[in-house]
C-alpha cells in the first residue's frame, strides 16, 4: 500500500509534538528573582533580602533560562544510614514539644562531596552531617496571625523524618532546588553540619498520597500549622495556583488524630516547594545544647495570638544583669544591621552568645555578625 508522504510527515510530526510537550511537563519554573518583601503567590516573603552566601558554584546544563529539569540534575551519592536519628513529639498545656538530633529516618548522601562524585563538578559542599539538639515548642491549635509573616533563612519547619526543614532559597538568594545539589532524599548539611530540605523529599512518608488520597502529614511548621506531601483534595497533584500566598489552604483534613477544617501548608514540585511565609505566629524556643553549654534560643510570639508564651527566665536575668559597657557594645551592634539591639539580643540567648543561631534567626550572615561584635567591642 502505497503511504501518502504528508500523512507520514504529519505523523512524525505528532509524536514530536508529543514529545516536546510532556518534556515541558517534566520540567519546573526556576524561581530566581522570586523573592518578595509582602505575601505573595509563587513568592517566597522572605526576612532577609541581601544575600551574599554560597551554594554550588557552577550552574549546570538543568537550568535552561526561566526553567530547570530536575531529572537531568545530579545528585549527591551515597546510603549513610543514620541509626541514632531520633524524633520525639509530646503534646501539652495545648502546646507541641518536638525534640530532634536532627538526624534524618532515611539514607542520606556522602557529605562533604567527594570529588569523585559529579555532583562535585557544580557544587563543593564542604560540611558533614552532625547530630543537633533541636527543640521547637508550637501550638496544638495554631491560630492565624493578623498579618502573615516572613520567613528566616534557617529552619523554618521540622519533618517527620527528624530533619529541620528550610526555605526554597539557597545562601545566594536563589531557587535552592535548582541551583544546589541535594542527595537523593533532596537534603544537605549547611555549615553547622544541619541536615535539611528545600523542597519536597521522595523520602518523606506519603503512603495515602500515593494511594490517591490527600497526602499525608509530613511535617509542622514552626507556627504550629501541618505541612502535608504534594497531593490535595482527591490526591489532585497540587501547584502554586491551588494555595495561597504562604503556600497553604484551608479545608477538612487529619489534624490531631480527627478530622478537621483546618489550615495547612503543602510542599509542592513548583518553586517555592516549602513554604512561602507564615500563615501564623512563630513561637520558637529552640534549645542547642553543646558539651560545655545550653543556649536557650528565645524568640518572642509575633502577634498577641502567642502572648501566653513568657519569656525564658535565663533571657530576662541576662537582660538585668547586662553591664553596661556589654549594653553598648550590642546596641553598636544592632545598629549596623538597623535592627532592635533586645530583638539581638534574644537572637543571641542567654550567655555566652550563640552567634550561629542568632545568625539564623535574624537572616543575616554570621561572620558579618561577629565583625560588627569585634567593631563595637573595639570602639567601646
Ligand atoms: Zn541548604
Ligand atoms: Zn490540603
Amino acid at each position: 500500500m502505497k503511504f501518502p508522504k504528508s500523512i507520514f510527515l504529519l505523523f512524525v510530526l505528532g509524536i514530536f509534538t508529543c514529545v516536546v510537550v510532556v518534556a515541558n511537563d517534566a520540567f519546573l519554573p526556576l524561581g530566581d528573582g522570586h523573592v518578595s518583601t509582602a505575601p505573595q503567590v509563587g513568592y517566597i516573603y522572605s526576612c532577609q533580602q541581601n544575600f551574599a552566601g554560597e551554594g554550588a558554584f557552577r550552574a549546570g546544563g538543568w537550568i535552561m533560562g526561566d526553567v530547570w529539569d530536575p531529572e537531568a540534575k545530579p545528585v549527591v551519592r551515597g546510603a549513610v544510614l543514620w541509626p541514632n536519628a531520633n524524633i520525639s513529639e509530646v503534646a501539652q498545656d495545648n502546646m507541641r514539644m518536638i525534640e530532634t538530633n536532627d538526624l534524618p529516618s532515611h539514607p542520606t548522601g556522602e557529605f562533604p562531596i567527594r570529588p569523585s562524585d559529579k555532583a562535585y563538578q557544580f557544587d563543593r559542599n564542604p560540611n558533614s552531617i552532625k547530630p543537633q539538639s533541636v527543640i521547637v515548642r508550637m501550638p496544638l491549635n495554631p491560630q492565624p496571625a493578623a498579618q502573615p509573616n516572613c520567613v528566616p533563612m534557617g529552619m523554618i519547619g521540622i519533618a517527620l523524618t527528624g530533619a529541620e526543614i528550610f526555605n526554597g532559597l539557597d545562601g545566594q538568594g536563589r531557587d535552592a532546588a535548582a541551583h544546589e545539589i541535594q542527595d537523593a532524599c533532596g537534603g544537605h548539611p549547611e555549615r553547622q553540619g544541619q541536615y535539611h530540605y528545600h523542597s519536597l523529599s521522595p523520602c518523606m512518608k506519603d503512603d495515602a498520597g500515593k494511594s490517591g488520597q490527600h497526602s499525608d502529614l509530613v511535617g509542622y511548621a514552626l507556627d504550629g500549622f501541618g505541612i502535608y506531601g504534594q497531593f490535595g483534595e482527591n490526591g489532585k497533584p497540587l501547584t502554586d495556583n491551588d494555595l495561597d500566598a504562604c503556600h497553604g489552604h484551608t479545608h477538612e483534613v487529619l489534624w490531631n488524630g480527627k478530622l478537621q477544617t483546618i489550615y495547612h501548608y503543602h510542599l509542592t514540585r513548583e518553586y517555592p516547594y516549602t513554604i512561602g511565609c507564615f500563615h501564623g505566629a512563630v513561637m520558637q524556643q529552640t534549645a542547642r545544647a553543646g558539651s560545655h553549654q545550653e543556649n536557650i534560643l528565645d524568640l518572642q510570639p509575633t502577634d498577641t495570638s502567642g502572648a501566653m508564651l513568657q519569656p525564658q527566665p535565663g533571657a530576662e536575668s541576662a537582660q538585668r544583669g547586662m553591664p553596661d559597657d556589654h549594653r553598648r557594645i550590642l546596641e553598636n551592634a544592632a545598629h549596623e544591621f538597623g535592627i532592635d539591639p533586645e530583638k539581638l539580643r534574644q537572637a543571641l540567648g542567654s550567655p555566652p552568645p550563640d552567634f550561629p543561631a542568632a545568625a539564623r534567626t535574624l537572616g543575616i550572615d554570621e561572620d558579618q555578625l561577629r565583625a560588627a561584635f569585634d567593631r563595637a567591642r573595639s570602639s567601646n
